[in-house]
């Protein structure tokens, strides 16, 4: 076991759930125990928050540069020490060390230089060129909201609350975060890297526990919530932020459909629609869960896409780096996945690769692949987020932005064609946060892109100048250019006033034959 988590923190290990006072951390990929973490209790938490806000207003008083050039710090401290979160990462969340490494590590390290550079230009007070009143002036200016709560989920216990983390930091906020209770200890290793890198301690807060934690810091006095999730939280989230009247950003489930025109690069669809459906164990917002292959092609690419699938190699990732498929987080979601598959073959599903769960020791679902899919399965509807890539035949591309859009997700979604201009005419007909066109997942890894879902995937943007101002309360300044002694509407009212102000409103607003 990880010792550092687990002294004072409570007595013997205990299992995820059976414990009301601690959590322990396994490894997925053999079962281990690694490290037990406190489950906090509602005054716990309004603590941490009280720790976060006292180190804030000392922080945020510290000019935008200064911030950005102490968290870049946070980047050279992780850079550092790569192998050691790359390592935690493998043991606690089952990934491989290229996905910790890539899809995690590297985020992080890029976001914060990413930020540290563009944050002063992205958060300068904004000018707002005024219709009607000239002789006045306004900008906007963007000020830290106090403390943020980042709740999150499993699948990437580091990139997405640390880039939060960053971004909440270098916007001049304090942050508690509330990790997953399936993968806590991350969360513990990044608090350490934020120490390291000589930034406040108490700035930023980890505190662990359930949904009861995740639920006790919305209730704790925080300016805005950042959640990551799922759809069924997510409703939850938004209730309790609403009552409370806490803004919020929900980033929640994927359902992302690839669709391959006649004309793709069928080895590249190929291959990116293999790692787009495998990579992390599936576990992934913007995972490929649906194909639609038009008829033309159809054949050829699913020949393509298991030859692919049966060359993976699926394994402990802790104990060898030839592993292309790692473990799955949390045992639950294993049977979600075996659920969906299973109801989608005897729906009529035909599985060409894998289909079932490994035995143990570890949590692992083969990497999959099913033909014959239609549009009325679950597997076709419902999130899988595990190695599961359903295929179903579409007539055109027609069908297939139809079928695409029949959905109540809209995070990611992916097109693939030779014809870029068809590529974006596609995509632009397509309900999703982001479309990539002969591509699938890497935006997450653009902070300057930014990231969130229409329809029932979320509410608001998290990365991009957007995501950054979200982190901070905009003010308006409305002040004078010209000093005049009165403004006409003022009192008095006047008939004469009246009526001149009724001619010029009809002048600038009426009819205006000279411009047609
Ligand atoms: P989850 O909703 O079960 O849990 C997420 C977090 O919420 C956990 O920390 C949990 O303890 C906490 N929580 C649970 N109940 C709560 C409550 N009542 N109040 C406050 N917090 C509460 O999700 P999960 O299983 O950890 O993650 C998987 C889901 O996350 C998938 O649906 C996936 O698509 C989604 N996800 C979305 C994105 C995105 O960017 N849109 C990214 C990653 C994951």
């Amino acid at each position: 076991m990880d010792q550092g988590y687990s002294q004072g923190m409570g007595s013997a290990a205990t299992t995820l759930s059976a414990t009301a006072t601690t959590i322990t951390s396994i490894n997925p990929a053999t079962g281990a125990p690694l490290g037990e973490v406190p489950e906090m209790s509602a005054d716990e938490v309004r603590a941490a928050v009280e720790r976060a806000r006292a180190a804030q207003r000392a922080w945020a008083e510290l000019p935008l540069e200064v911030r950005c050039r102490r968290v870049a710090r946070f980047a050279d401290v992780l850079m550092d020490r790569a192998e050691e979160v790359i390592d935690l990462l493998v043991r606690e969340g089952g990934k491989t060390r290229l996905e910790a490494l890539g899809m995690e590590v590297v985020v992080v390290a890029d976001l914060v230089r990413y930020f540290a550079k563009h944050a002063p230009a992205i958060l300068a007070p904004e000018p707002v060129p005024l219709h009607l009143l000239k002789h006045r002036a306004s900008y906007l200016h963007f000020v830290p909201r106090g403390v943020i709560g980042v709740i999150a989920p499993w699948n990437f216990p580091f990139s997405i609350p640390i880039g939060e983390v960053m971004m909440s930091m270098i916007a001049g906020n304090g942050v508690v975060l509330k990790p997953s209770e399936v993968t806590p200890l991350i969360a513990h290793k990044a608090h350490e890297l934020h120490v390291a890198a000589e930034l406040p301690p108490d700035l930023f807060q980890v505190v662990t526990g359930r949904g009861a934690t995740g639920a006790a810091l919305i209730d704790s006095g925080i300016e805005y919530c950042v959640f990551t999730g799922s759809v069924a939280t997510g409703r939850k989230v938004a209730a309790a932020c609403g009552e409370r009247l806490i803004p919020y950003t929900l980033e929640l489930g994927g359902k992302a459909p690839a669709i391959v025109c006649a004309d793709a690069d069928l080895d590249r669809a190929a291959q990116a629609i293999t790692w787009g459906g495998f990579a992390n164990s599936g576990q992934v917002c913007a995972s490929v869960e649906r194909v639609y292959a038009v008829d033309a092609i159809h054949d050829e690419l699913v020949a393509r896409i298991v030859e692919h699938a049966r060359s993976l190699r699926q394994g402990d990732a802790s104990a060898s780096d030839d592993v292309d498929v790692g473990a799955m987080a949390w045992d639950q979601q294993v049977a979600t996945v075996e659920r969906l598959v299973d109801s989608a073959v005897a729906a009529g599903a035909r599985v060409e690769v894998g289909g079932k769960r490994r035995p143990g020791p570890g949590q692992f679902f083969e990497p999959t692949v099913l033909t014959s899919c239609r549009q009325d399965m679950d597997v076709m509807r419902k999130e899988i987020f595990g190695p599961v890539i359903p295929i179903m035949r579409v007539s055109d591309e027609d069908e297939a932005v139809r079928l695409a859009n029949d959905s109540h997700l809209g995070l990611l979604a992916y097109v693939f064609t030779r014809d870029r201009a068809r590529g974006k005419r596609l995509a632009e007909r397509i309900e999703a946060g982001t479309v990539m066109v002969n591509d699938v997942l890497n935006t997450y890894a653009c902070p300057e892109t930014p990231w969130g879902g229409v329809k029932q995937s979320g509410i608001g943007r998290t990365h991009s100048a957007i995501g950054l101002r979200d982190l901070c309360e905009v003010r308006h300044v409305n002040h004078d250019r010209v000093a005049f002694p009165r403004e006409l509407w003022w009192y008095p009212y006047k008939q004469g006033t009246f009526r001149a102000l009724l001619r010029g409103a009809k002048l600038l607003f009426g009819k205006r034959p000279w411009k047609r």
